[in-house]
């Protein structure tokens, strides 16, 4: 097989926020010849994309996916025989509930070079901009993150006994429609119906809302407050954090030094 001179930079874009962009996410967006990216990468990221780059959206939204993987996989193999700097830019952190590693394995069957430059994902970022820490000493001394996506007539098989403990902060990706059935299993097995708990729903972006509740009555208080996809649950005493670290929602809009924390501004050439 012939080896293409293309290199497929698979790219975490953080959660939303572009401040939380690695330095050589954007360097790879300013340079690349086309950029391929999905739903949840922010609209202020892809105002990043010098005009004239190529931008393709292979966007998924639960339940309809505009392109699906195998699809994707074969788009990035089609673009590596003609242009050089691929740039795959996904939500998060690409190896974590990213399918990244999929992609890198079909991108080394057809002999592509490729790079991985890692994210912030939304575990760390919107604990972090919900003023709740994944750790914190004597409270919790391990995190978990857990999918808690399954197929509509399915249940959701996780090691329910091992996730319901106490001094562990559980962080479900993709949580919100089988909340339900986290709230039942994990009183189930053992945990305290009155562990704080809390979803985060447009986490490190402007809309930004976070609903502060217990493992309980959180499935009924996030109906109350309609929260959307994408939303991140977290489930662990560390929630009880969120009141006094909550800086993002209560920043001012403009400090005293005249930084405005939610509002900075962006252009392609900054
Ligand atoms: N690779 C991504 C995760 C993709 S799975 C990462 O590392 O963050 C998609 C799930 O991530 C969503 O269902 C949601 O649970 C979470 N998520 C991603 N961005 C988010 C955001 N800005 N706010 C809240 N949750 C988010």
């Amino acid at each position: 097989m012939l080896k293409s001179n293309a290199l497929v930079s698979l790219v975490g874009a953080g959660p939303g926020d572009p401040d939380l962009l690695t330095l050589k996410a954007y360097r790879l967006i300013q340079q690349a010849d086309v950029i391929v990216y999905d739903r949840l990468v922010s609209e202020e990221i892809r105002e990043l994309i010098p005009h004239g780059v190529k931008k393709i959206y292979v966007g998924k939204a639960s339940g309809k996916h505009h392109m699906n993987q195998d699809e994707i996989n074969e788009l990035l193999v089609k673009l590596a025989k003609k242009d050089r700097k691929i740039v795959r830019l996904k939500g998060g952190d690409p190896f974590i509930f990213g399918r990244g590693s999929e992609e890198a394995s079909y991108l080394v069957k057809h002999n592509i070079d490729f790079e991985y430059v890692p994210g912030i994902t939304a575990a760390s970022a919107c604990s972090a901009y919900a003023g709740i820490p994944l750790t914190h000493r004597g409270v919790a001394s391990s995190v978990r993150l857990i999918t808690g996506h399954c197929r509509a007539d399915k249940p959701l098989d996780l090691n329910w006994k091992s996730l319901a403990d106490k001094d562990t902060t559980l962080v479900f990706y993709m949580g919100l429609a089988s909340l339900a059935q986290l709230r039942e299993q994990l009183i189930e097995a053992g945990l305290s119906a009155d562990t704080p708990a809390a979803a985060v729903e447009n986490g490190t972006k402007h809309s930004q809302r976070r609903c502060l509740s217990t493992l309980d009555q959180l499935p009924t208080d996030v109906l109350d407050m309609s929260i959307n996809s994408p939303a991140l649950i977290i489930i662990g005493n560390v929630v009880n954090f969120a009141e006094e670290l909550d800086w993002f929602s209560t920043a001012t809009d403009v400090l005293e030094e005249g930084i405005d924390v939610k509002n900075r501004q962006y252009t392609a050439d900054a």
